[in-house]
């Protein structure tokens, strides 16, 4: 069996792999709130199953879901293909929720429509496009007849799109998930690698003042004014994050840190009275040369300047999340083999890049280098007509069926 044959075998999947993703599609498990976990949790499980993996479903406790203040059951689902032995093991792993859909669509979100060589729906490129490329992937090779020696380890999880902590994060802190290397299929574009991603700090800040009529603004504290100021003083923070520039692999545009301040902003209650209250949002990009901790004690320490020199401001500063930045160098064996692969599949040389977003990456790369590769387009993430193209769905399932045989070996 050659290459030539797979890559035939993997052509004569095209229905398989159109039908697969339409059938993830059609399942909404719209996050938040988390809808239909359980049931499409039941789906992978039996498409994993019959292509050959032992499989099992790993519920999140009541408990915890408590702690995280989510309602809705959290499912993991976990598939082992056990190889013969003496092999690396590699982690597949997609997120199976999908942002609400909201307006301006031209088909049914969950129709799974295919049209003119695409298929359309939400998640239709972040990213069940990629769980389905990458089950028959794993599909392809047990019928094309290739024992490998290593284990594949294939875990889809919930959540990715409100953080990760009852999916990614919960997998990987209980020890569940484990091998040599991970790819999260997040869609980089077929020929295009992401090594990094940056990270997040969310903050709320809050100004305190005191109430006055407002004919009588000398008897108050304005908090809109003194947030007016502290908004102002933060242009120079800005400055300082403009000429941070990571030696990481990132698009053009998106090599420094950055900070958006007033994402949402509320004060005041009328129009005649001197508002006693400010609150801001402060979202803070991380490059992966950054450490969240670091990156909140200096917005608090710059604070604590502006203090001191307007002994009148009362400022609090809470943290709403934090999602560190990832990064897998580019020496690491699983780059070198899905750069092989996709050279391979595509003839073209992979681009090696970063994320802007945040993604599940950041929780893999804790037990094992993890990289992000996958079908679609980021450019279709979250928008109105999601698609992704057959053609780049049947280049991403090649690669990743190269990927398992380049890095855990294999007998015929
Ligand atoms: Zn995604």
């Amino acid at each position: 069996m050659s290459m030539e044959d797979l890559f035939k075998v993997i052509d004569s999947m095209r229905h398989e792999l159109i039908d697969l993703t339409r059938e993830f599609i059609q399942v909404p498990t719209v996050n938040p709130p988390g809808e239909r976990y359980e049931e499409m949790a039941e789906v992978m499980a039996k498409r994993l199953s019959e292509a050959g993996f032992s499989t099992r479903l790993v519920r999140v406790p009541d408990e915890r879901l408590r702690e995280l203040g989510l309602e809705l059951p959290r499912v993991n689902v976990i598939g082992v293909l056990k190889g013969s032995g003496g092999g690396r093991s590699l982690c597949y792993n997609g997120h199976y929720d999908v942002v609400p859909p909201g307006g301006g669509w031209s088909v049914d979100p969950f129709g799974g429509v295919v049209r003119d060589g695409r298929i359309y729906g939400r998640g239709a490129a972040d990213m069940k496009g990629a769980n389905a490329a990458m089950i028959v992937a794993v599909k392809a090779l047990k019928e094309a007849g290739f024992r490998l020696r290593g284990d594949v380890v294939y875990v889809a999880t919930p959540d990715e799109e409100t953080g990760g902590h009852a999916g990614a994060e919960y997998v990987v802190k209980e020890g569940l998930v484990r091998a040599d290397a991970c790819v999260v299929g997040e869609p980089t574009e077929v020929d295009k690698i992401a090594v990094a991603h940056k990270g997040v700090v969310w903050l709320e800040l809050t100004t305190y003042g005191k109430a006055a009529h407002a004919s009588l603004p000398h008897r108050g504290i304005n908090a809109v004014e003194k947030m007016a100021k502290v908004i102002v003083s933060l242009e120079k923070l800005k400055a300082e994050l403009a000429k941070r520039e990571t030696k990481v692999p990132m698009p053009e545009d998106s090599r420094t840190p950055t900070m958006m301040v007033g994402g949402v902003i509320h004060g005041g209650v009328k129009i005649n009275v001197v508002p006693d209250r400010c609150v801001v949002t402060i979202d803070r990009r991380l490059i992966p040369e950054e450490d969240a901790e670091q990156v909140i004690s200096e917005i608090r320490g710059f604070i604590e300047e502006l203090k001191r020199e307007d002994p009148e401001l009362r400022v609090d500063l809470r943290v709403l999340e934090v999602a560190s930045p990832a990064y897998t160098r580019e020496d690491e064996e699983i780059v070198k083999v899905v750069r092989e692969s996709i050279k391979r599949v595509t003839g073209r040389d992979a681009v090696i890049t970063g994320l802007t977003g945040f993604t599940d990456m950041r929780f893999f790369n804790q037990v094992m280098p993890t990289i992000l590769y996958g079908p679609g387009s980021m450019s279709q993430a979250h928008v109105a007509d999601e698609h992704v193209a057959v053609e780049d769905l049947i280049v991403g399932a090649k690669v990743y069926a190269l990927t398992v045989l380049g890095f855990l070996g294999y007998k015929k």
